[in-house]
């Protein structure tokens, strides 16, 4: 091999500037802040991998489904963490995703709907959204019409700022016969009761 292959960067290009690295360094600075001082020397940069560590989030795949014979039996899993950013104020908030669905020939493996919500939660979101394209979701993948998510969400933008409480706020989606059959509902409810 005699082909040299090592590129350097273009000059252009080793000249454009993050634009999220300007945009922290610019937020410092109107809030008050000396950028060049000790501790906020880096904090641009990390702010920057942060955004895009937030965004680009890849959780892995998703689409191993299992054949299943029995169609009626409701499968639940529940309270599946995932931290999210509420669009309105930038700031995030944590909520306890449950999922409920009556299969149809097909079985999601349990690890996957944790990844369903993770991936749904990474971006900006509203938390009544955040369990609706859960629900969504788990349908497209699974074919099953019946589904039913619902979101325990704790929101800094309501515990650090405004009324400064910690509140709970409780979202629901159901699909299918869980929208339509209030007995599937109740079932469900008194299952996470117990
Ligand atoms: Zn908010």
């Amino acid at each position: 091999m005699t082909a040299n292959t090592v590129h350097a960067p273009m000059p252009e290009e080793a000249a454009v500037a993050d634009p999220l690295v300007d945009l922290a360094h610019r937020l410092l600075k109107e809030i008050g802040e000396d950028p060049d001082r000790d501790g906020l020397r880096q904090t641009p940069e990390r702010f920057a991998r942060w955004w895009r560590e937030f965004i680009d989030y890849d959780p892995g795949t998703i689409d191993t489904l299992f054949e299943t014979t029995t169609t009626s039996q409701m499968v639940v899993v529940s309270d599946i963490r995932v931290w999210s950013l509420c669009e309105h104020h930038l700031l995030p908030f944590n909520c306890s995703v449950t999922i409920a669905y009556r299969p149809v020939h097909k079985l999601l493996g349990l690890s996957k709907f944790a990844r369903v919500a993770h991936r749904q939660a990474h971006r900006l979101q509203v938390q009544e959204r955040l369990v609706a394209d859960i629900a969504r979701e788990v349908t497209a993948i699974t074919g099953a019409e019946d589904v039913a998510v619902i979101g325990k969400g704790e929101h800094l933008c309501m515990t650090m700022r405004g009324i400064r409480t910690s509140a709970e706020m409780t979202s629901t989606a159901y699909l299918g016969a869980f929208e339509g059959d209030s007995a599937l509902r109740g079932e469900l409810l008194a299952l996470l009761r117990s």
